[in-house]
C-alpha cells in the first residue's frame, strides 16, 4: 500500500513513522509512506500557504490554490484523497480495514483554522475524524489513521490475523491477557489459561471479552452477533451485577 501525507509539518512524522509496526511495514516493503510539505507547492517567493478568513474572525485559513496544486500534483485518477477533519466520518475498525484494501491513499492534514472549503469541494473524496474533539492539526489524526490501517495489511503484524481477534474486530471487546509470573502481588493467572485446552481457552476468552464489553461498552452489545449461549452469559453478568448492588428496602 502507498500512503502520501500532505502536511505543513512533515517533521512531526519522523519519530512515529520510523518505529515499531510502521517501520516493520515499511521495512518489509508492505507500506510505502511519503510525507510531503505543502509549502513546496506555494509558488510565491515567501511560500505563503495561508491567509486571513473572508468575513473576519480569528485564525488563518490554508489557501485553496496551494493545497489543490499539491493534491493534483500527487493524485492519479481514482486516488482517494482523504481530508483529516473533525467533521468527517468517525474512524473505526471497519473504516481502517476498508482503507487497508486500497492500493494508495492521500491523507491531507489541515492546520490553523482549517482549509479553504473549495479544496473539499474540488479534490477531497472522503473526510475522516478520529473523534469528537478538535486537534490543533491533522498530523496526529493522520498518524492514527495510518497506524490503525496498516495493521490490516497481511504481513505487517507478527502473528498473522491478530488484528482480527483484537477489540472491535467482531464488534465486541477482547478479554484480559496474562503472562509470567503466574502469581503477582497475590493475583493469580486464571487456571484455564495454564492447562493447554485450546477449546476451553477460546470459550473462556470469548466469555471474558463479552464480560468486558458488558462492563465497559454495553452500547456495543446492541449490534453484536451473539449465539444463544452468549446471550445467556450476558444474562448471568446482569444477574451478578444486580446481586452485587446494595439492596434498598
Ligand atoms: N475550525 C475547524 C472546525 O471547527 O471544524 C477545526 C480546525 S482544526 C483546529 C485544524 C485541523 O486539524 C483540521 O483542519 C483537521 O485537519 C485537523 N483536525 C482537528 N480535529 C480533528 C479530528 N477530530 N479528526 C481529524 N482531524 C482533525
Amino acid at each position: 500500500m502507498r500512503i502520501d501525507v500532505l502536511t505543513l509539518f512533515p517533521g512531526m512524522f519522523e519519530g512515529p513513522m520510523t518505529e515499531s509496526m510502521l517501520w516493520k511495514g515499511r521495512d518489509r516493503g508492505l507500506l510505502d509512506l511519503y510525507v510531503h510539505d505543502i509549502r513546496d507547492y506555494a509558488l510565491d517567493k515567501h511560500h505563503k500557504v495561508d491567509d486571513t478568513p473572508y468575513g473576519g474572525g480569528g485564525g488563518m485559513i490554508m489557501r485553496a490554490d496551494v493545497v489543490v496544486r499539491a493534491v493534483e500534483t500527487l493524485a492519479q485518477p481514482g486516488t482517494p484523497v482523504i481530508l483529516m477533519s473533525p467533521q468527517g466520518r468517525l474512524l473505526s475498525h471497519t473504516v481502517a480495514k476498508e482503507l487497508a484494501g486500497q492500493d494508495r491513499v492521500i491523507l491531507l492534514c489541515g492546520h490553523y483554522e482549517g482549509i479553504d472549503d473549495r479544496v473539499r469541494q474540488l479534490v477531497v473524496t472522503d473526510e475522516i475524524s478520529i473523534g469528537d474533539y478538535v486537534l490543533t492539526g491533522g498530523e496526529l489524526a493522520a498518524m492514527v489513521v495510518i497506524d490503525a490501517t496498516i495493521r490490516h495489511i497481511p504481513g505487517v503484524l507478527g502473528a498473522e490475523g491478530a488484528a482480527d481477534t483484537d477489540s472491535h474486530a467482531d464488534g465486541v471487546l477482547e478479554g484480559p491477557h496474562y503472562t509470567r509470573p503466574p502469581v503477582f502481588r497475590g493475583l493469580t493467572v486464571p487456571d484455564v489459561l495454564q492447562v493447554g485446552d485450546h477449546s476451553r481457552i477460546a470459550a473462556w476468552r470469548r466469555r471474558e471479552g463479552l464480560r468486558r464489553t458488558w462492563q465497559h461498552r454495553p452500547d456495543l452489545l446492541f449490534r453484536a452477533q451473539l449465539t444463544d449461549e452468549e446471550k445467556y452469559w450476558l444474562a448471568e453478568f446482569a444477574d451478578a451485577d444486580s446481586a452485587a448492588k446494595p439492596q434498598y428496602p
